[in-house]
């Protein structure tokens, strides 16, 4: 039902989880101007998050909606499609992106991180998905995209449970994608490398106290390391993929794990 190139996805409604901050409020916004109502889900200071959905409502002219939902709690994913659905009708799009991370040597990783890392990063996309696929199927139209990373086909150190959450990411995508594959339903998975949001901050932070660098040389050191463009990718270059993603375009690409990651994996 595609209305006009400028807004391709005018008339659908969008769930993007972890969508208060970073990558997530990128597609939001990328999924808005392309005409997509969104439901925004995340944490944060409630006034903020309600300047934002006035923002993405009054500047796309979608319905912008937010949900609270903590989605390490399995009911809660399944409240926030059940919310989603009322608010919009139907949930043509879902893009599993909230996500955490904890840094330590495996053998000193604590119990309780490697339960919210797995619970956040992998179960909800889990819960989520099987609670928005019934409807998707009576449709027979829908778009399911995981936002794993390159952490989720390459591993680094001291990131155990990111790792393991996310090749599982990239694993369940490839399922769902075989499950879906003679619908309108497609299912894929982004992997950014290195995208400059306050989970990353986080991590250049405790190079510089670790090293006991300057933040900009600590930041320089940990693109260096990995990403050879030397440069961030962006929210909103993972914003404009996923809105392709969800274009008519992209119908036969299924299953797929697609690096947007400045060079990371080509080494
Ligand atoms: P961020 O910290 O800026 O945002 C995370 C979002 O998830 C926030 O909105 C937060 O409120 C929400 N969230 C966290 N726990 C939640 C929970 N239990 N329930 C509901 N919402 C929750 O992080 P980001 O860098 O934008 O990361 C977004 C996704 O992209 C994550 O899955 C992350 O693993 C992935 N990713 C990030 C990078 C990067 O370089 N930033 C690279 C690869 C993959």
């Amino acid at each position: 039902m595609i209305s006009n190139s400028h807004r391709p996805l005018e008339h659908r409604s969008a769930i993007v989880t972890g969508s208060t901050s970073g990558i997530g409020l990128g597609i939001a916004r990328s999924l808005s101007a392309a005409g997509c109502n969104v439901m925004l889900n995340g944490f944060g200071n409630p006034a903020e998050i309600e300047r934002l959905r006035r923002e993405l409502a009054s500047q796309y002219g979608v319905q912008c909606v937010v949900n609270g939902s903590d989605l390490s709690r399995p009911s809660q994913v399944r409240d926030m499609v059940g919310q989603a659905t009322s608010a919009f009708g139907a949930v043509d799009i879902l893009v599993n992106n909230a996500g955490i991370q904890h840094t330590a040597p495996v053998d000193e990783f604590p119990d309780e991180k490697w339960d919210a890392i797995l619970a956040t990063n992998l179960s909800s996309n889990f819960h989520a998905i099987k609670a928005v696929l019934p409807q998707m199927k009576h449709r027979n139209w829908g778009r399911i995209v995981n936002i794993a990373s390159v952490h989720g086909l390459v591993a680094s150190t001291n990131k155990a449970a990111y790792v393991a959450a996310k090749h599982a990411v990239v694993g369940l995508t490839k399922a769902v994608a075989l499950e879906t594959a003679i619908t309108g339903i497609t299912c894929n998975a982004i992997c950014p490398g290195w995208v400059l949001t306050p989970l990353v901050q986080k991590q250049i932070d405790d190079l510089a106290s670790r090293q006991r660098i300057a933040v900009a040389e600590a930041t320089l050191r940990l693109l260096g390391e990995k990403q050879p463009s030397l440069q961030f990718a962006t929210a909103e270059h993972i914003g404009a993929l996923t809105v392709f993603l969800c274009s008519p375009d992209a119908a036969q690409i299924r299953g797929v794990a697609l690096p947007v990651d400045g060079g990371w994996l080509a080494r």
